[in-house]
Order: C-alpha cells, then sequence, then structure tokens
C-alpha cells in the first residue's frame, strides 16, 4: 500500500495510512513493505486493542528510531468522544466524531448480565424500517473495519473493561449485512487474541435479513451469534414496516434461518417489535410460533420504542405480557427487552445523530426531533 501526497492551496498534505483499517497480518505486511520488521506489528496491535494507546511515541517496547519512523509513515486514528450521557440505570450513550466530521453513536449497557457494548455499523441506514429512527436518516455512509472496531476500543478503555470479558451487538445504527466487508474485518480485529480476543460467541449480529448476505454469513469461519429483526409474521404485514421484506420475501427468510448452520447449544435469536394494534394479536403470536417450527429459536420482544415522527405506539404491558405467553405457552424461550436508557435516548431504534445533513430520505419529511 502506498503513502498518498497530495497538494493543497496550503502546500503538501501527506496523507498517512491508518493502521486503525487493518488487521494484524495487514499491519504487519505495511511494516515489511517499508523495511521494518514484520513482528512489530504485532506489539503495534497490542498497543493499539489491548492498551488503548495510538501515539507511537508512548509506544516504550519499541525503539525510539523505529517509533519516529513509523509516526513519519502511519497514523492510527480512532472515534473522537464527543460527548457522553449517563442514564439513570447506568446505560452510557457515547457519540463519537469519525474523521470526516461525521458522527456515530454506541452505547454501553452494563449488566444485561454482562456487560455490553452496543455499536453501529452506518451512519444512518438505507432500510428505512418504518418505526425505526435511525431508518429516516436514510444512508449517509458506511464505517470502515477501524470505525467499527474503534467504537469498541473507545468503550472499553473508557470503561476499564478492556482485558475482561464482555459482549457486542450490533444493534446500533446501521445494517451489518448492508457493510459486509467493513463488519466481518472488524469482527477479525476485534476477536484478534493479541488484542481485545473478543470470542465471537460474544458477540450478536442483528440483521433485518438481506438473503444473498445471510447465505454468505453462514459460511464464515468467525461466526457471530445470529438476531433476525422479524416483526412481523405474514409478508404483507412486513413488507408494510420492513421495506426490504419486499425484496427478499418472509418465507425465504425463513427458509435460510432453517439451514443456517447453529454451533451447539446455540438459537438463532428472532426480534420483533411490538407496535400497538399492528403486530400484536394474538393471531399474530400464534402464528409466530408456527413461523418459527422446526427452527432453534429464541425470541426477544421489543415493546416499541416510541418517538416524534415514529407513526406508531407503544402497546400497554398487558398486550405485551399476553403476546409473551401465547409464546412461552408453546415451548418457545422468549424475553421482553426492558429498555435501557430512554430517558437518554439510548435504547433501540433510538439512535440518531441529530444535526446530521438530511437524506433525501429525512427530506421527505419527518420531524425527527423532540
Ligand atoms: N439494522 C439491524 C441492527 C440495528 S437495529 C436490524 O434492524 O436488526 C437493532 C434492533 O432495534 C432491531 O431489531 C430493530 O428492529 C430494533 N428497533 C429499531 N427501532 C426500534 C424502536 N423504535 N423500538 C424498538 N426497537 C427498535
Ligand atoms: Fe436499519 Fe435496523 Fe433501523 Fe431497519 S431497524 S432502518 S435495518 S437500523
Amino acid at each position: 500500500m502506498e503513502v498518498e501526497s497530495f497538494s493543497t492551496g496550503l502546500g503538501a498534505i501527506s496523507a498517512l495510512m491508518n493502521l486503525a483499517d487493518l488487521d494484524r497480518p495487514e499491519i504487519e505486511s505495511a511494516l515489511a513493505d517499508l523495511g521494518m520488521p514484520r513482528f512489530h506489528g504485532r506489539q503495534i496491535f497490542h498497543w493499539i486493542y489491548a492498551r488503548g494507546v495510538t501515539d507511537f511515541a508512548r509506544m516504550t517496547d519499541l525503539s525510539q528510531a523505529l517509533r519516529q519512523k513509523l509516526a513519519a509513515s502511519f497514523t492510527i486514528s480512532t472515534p473522537a468522544l464527543e460527548s457522553k450521557q449517563v442514564s439513570s440505570d447506568g446505560t452510557t450513550k457515547y457519540l463519537l466524531r469519525l474523521d470526516d466530521g461525521r458522527r456515530i453513536e454506541a452505547v454501553f449497557i452494563p449488566d444485561t448480565p454482562a456487560q455490553t457494548f452496543c455499536i453501529s455499523t452506518q451512519v444512518g441506514c438505507a432500510m428505512g424500517c418504518a418505526f425505526c429512527l435511525t431508518g429516516k436518516m436514510g444512508l449517509v455512509r458506511n464505517l470502515t473495519a477501524g470505525e467499527i472496531a474503534g467504537q469498541v476500543r473507545v468503550l472499553a478503555h473508557d470503561t476499564g473493561l478492556a482485558g475482561t470479558a464482555f459482549n457486542i451487538v450490533l444493534m446500533g445504527m446501521g445494517e451489518p449485512l448492508h457493510n459486509y466487508d467493513a463488519t466481518m474485518k472488524a469482527l477479525r480485529m476485534l476477536a484478534d487474541e493479541q488484542g481485545l480476543g473478543v470470542h465471537p460467541k460474544r458477540v450478536t449480529l442483528s440483521t433485518v435479513g438481506i438473503l444473498p448476505a445471510l447465505e454468505r454469513l453462514a459460511r464464515e469461519p468467525l461466526m457471530p451469534n445470529l438476531a433476525i429483526s422479524l416483526h412481523a409474521t405474514t409478508n404483507a404485514a412486513r413488507m408494510e414496516i420492513v421495506p426490504v421484506s419486499r425484496k427478499y420475501p418472509l418465507e425465504d427468510l425463513i427458509a435460510v434461518c432453517k439451514r443456517f448452520p447453529l454451533a451447539k447449544r446455540r438459537r438463532i435469536t428472532f426480534e420483533y417489535v411490538l407496535l400497538d394494534g399492528v403486530n400484536d394479536t394474538p393471531e399474530d403470536a400464534r402464528r409466530l410460533v408456527k413461523l418459527l417450527d422446526g427452527i432453534k429459536a429464541k425470541v426477544n420482544l421489543l415493546p416499541l420504542n416510541a418517538a416524534p415522527g415514529i407513526d406508531f405506539g407503544r402497546p400497554s404491558d398487558e398486550r405485551v405480557n399476553a403476546f409473551a405467553k401465547i409464546l412461552a405457552d408453546r415451548d418457545l424461550i422468549v424475553s421482553v427487552r426492558r429498555s435501557r436508557g430512554r430517558d437518554i435516548r439510548a435504547a433501540c431504534g433510538q439512535l440518531i445523530v441529530e444535526g446530521e445533513r438530511r437524506s433525501a430520505g429525512q427530506r421527505l419529511g419527518v420531524a425527527i426531533r423532540e
């Protein structure tokens, strides 16, 4: 890989290669390409991920001469912590600024029972689900692998959890399978034992079900847990609230889930946003049981996090409980997500960065500000 130079009116600026976007073998090759010994790549990777150090000058097990050479050739960019909001339940929402000034959100959810980081894979999202604030933004851009893994670096070091076992859920902004390569590369970088060593069984990828990408995921050597955002039990109903199902019908999604390879004791989680009077009837619950017949499944019910600009309501607790009971009575494993961080709008589907330039989708006129 080359170090590019370009000129501006202010003179030549050198764009240094960003090591944060490279996995460990790629860092080793980048060093070798510049005549530096490969094995230093492992040390640098360890500094970045395990110790949270991105300033070459502080990498004290490298010689002074090497540190200077590294600083002249490379940079290591990290999402900048712009602000942090702590909810009354301890959930912490991080607003992070990327190199191009775009902002994303990541959330630390303590004790669920594990410590969990919820991270983003895109700025905005192209999928346009009718009940989701991020969907209202439209897709602004994909995140790079370094930006995805970088959120975990920032949160792990800020919370002091680096080096401990924590969980990651890809349930922040964006559709991970719509940014497949960067997402999978980030998971490899995070799994690396020289760094944070996050085993894929501690990672859950949540997707609306982009079928070709799901088929590809089924063949991955590093397999995260799978969560499918289902939300409806008939094709017609799903098309109304999850537009991508016009392209990938419900029956096909279920068929792919049926043949998805699962490790022992693992199950596919089916997420189901409960929208008052839309998909929360007893008939829906019974259809859901039938639909999931033959799949090692568990169901996570997400009573809607209502917000201005979202044209749906949250069902009453009684309706939610009645729905859950029908599933549980038919021996489905079911949980109801207690929404965390609602007072700081850190809950699912509430991640949106206000003040981003409006996308075409937004210009359609949905007022999303409170
Ligand atoms: N794009 C992926 C992952 C991010 S969304 C996906 O859709 O699966 C993570 C979860 O939050 C999804 O299950 C999504 O349906 C849910 N969600 C989105 N908006 C929500 C809202 N307003 N209330 C409750 N859950 C919501
Ligand atoms: Fe995108 Fe997921 Fe929101 Fe749908 S629910 S718009 S896929 S982030």
